[in-house]
């Protein structure tokens, strides 16, 4: 269950106060209000004729973005929307669920997971609330039931707060993806294609043929380095090649723009981790030093692209410890 509209005003309140009493200052000025619950701004944008998206913002989460760091994709099918990803925290979902209610009078009927990291799934209880089927891939159930979620979502009622709290729930899909498989979900075929282990042990990406959009939640990112994580980059790259083939006209990411040139950014992201395990691989097998052998590589092809420093040494390190764990 969410909170309801009185629950948060409450909580903002609390918020403000709590605000006020610290002389919370930003840029020399007191945030107002309006600024901490309308921030940040959340807008619904067009890709093709029936399907939109909401992008987050390139960002950590915090409590001043509430936690607005991934996309969601919006398709009106016949019969009501099919919406994919939930969002950062459930008060987003409701503000992704009014402004889907600014352009369609249906009812939302399905949302669907393309992977149980975080700021993908913390607004699903939104969802539920308005009477969505929640459809994910089946080695979610994994993921709910680890420490790691456990622990997540404790950090988060600390790091997130309010909008992360003690009534945020995971929430468990009501139908669990096995394979690959084509499902009419409000008068529309979609395709689901079980493409974890990649990123997550749980990716599904979402195809809709009658919109030629591509969902690839976090298996794509666009003219930027990817946070691999202790990501399967074998299984993330033959999955990469299974998504090029659909060869799509629009594709939405987890993260960041949505690509009118999915071809090009699904390959950027195919030959980044290439290029890893190619440099890696024989280090790894080797048990050579990783210092070492990070510092053979020429990482000119890739040093200008943005998160470059952040992340690219650390994904080298999961792709090498990756490697001798095959
Ligand atoms: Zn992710």
């Amino acid at each position: 269950m969410s909170i309801s509209f009185q629950g948060y005003a409450m909580k903002i309140q609390q918020m403000a106060r709590t605000c006020l009493a610290l002389g919370f200052l930003l840029a020399g000025s007191m945030i107002s209000f309006a600024a901490w619950t309308q921030s940040p701004q959340l807008k619904l944008t067009q890709v093709s004729l029936n399907t939109y998206y909401a992008e987050g913002l390139f960002a950590l989460g915090t409590p001043l973005n509430q936690n607005f760091i991934s996309n969601a994709g919006v398709v009106l099918a016949p019969e009501g929307v099919v919406v994919i990803d939930a969002l950062g925290s459930p008060a987003l979902a409701q503000r992704l669920i009014a402004e889907i209610k600014t352009i369609t009078n249906k009812p939302i009927t399905h949302v669907i997971v393309t992977h149980y990291h975080a700021d993908h799934v913390y607004g699903l209880q939104a969802f539920r609330d308005v009477g969505a089927t929640i459809i994910a891939q089946e080695q979610g159930k994994v993921y709910l039931t680890s420490d790691t979620a456990r622990l997540r979502l404790e950090v988060s009622r600390e790091e997130l707060a309010p909008w992360i709290d003690e009534q945020t729930r995971l929430q468990a899909a009501d139908q669990w993806v096995s394979t690959d498989q084509t499902v009419v979900l409000s008068g529309w075929p979609f395709e689901l294609m079980k493409v974890g282990p990649a990123h997550t042990p749980d990716d599904l990406a979402v195809y809709v043929p009658k919109e030629d959009v591509l969902f690839a939640g976090d298996l794509m990112f666009q003219g930027r380095i990817p946070y691999v994580g202790n990501a399967d980059s074998a299984g993330w790259i033959s999955s990469l090649n299974r998504l090029i083939k659909i060869a799509p006209s629009v594709a939405v990411p987890g993260h960041g723009p949505f690509s009118t040139d999915p071809a090009k950014d699904l390959l950027f992201t195919r030959d980044y981790l290439q290029f890893l395990r190619d440099n890696m691989y024989e280090p790894a097998r080797n048990l050579d030093d990783f210092d070492e052998a990070y510092k053979a590589v020429d990482w000119s092809p890739y040093a200008s692209y943005p998160l470059f420093r952040a992340a690219n040494r650390m994904n080298a390190y999961n792709v090498f410890l990756s490697i001798q764990s095959e």
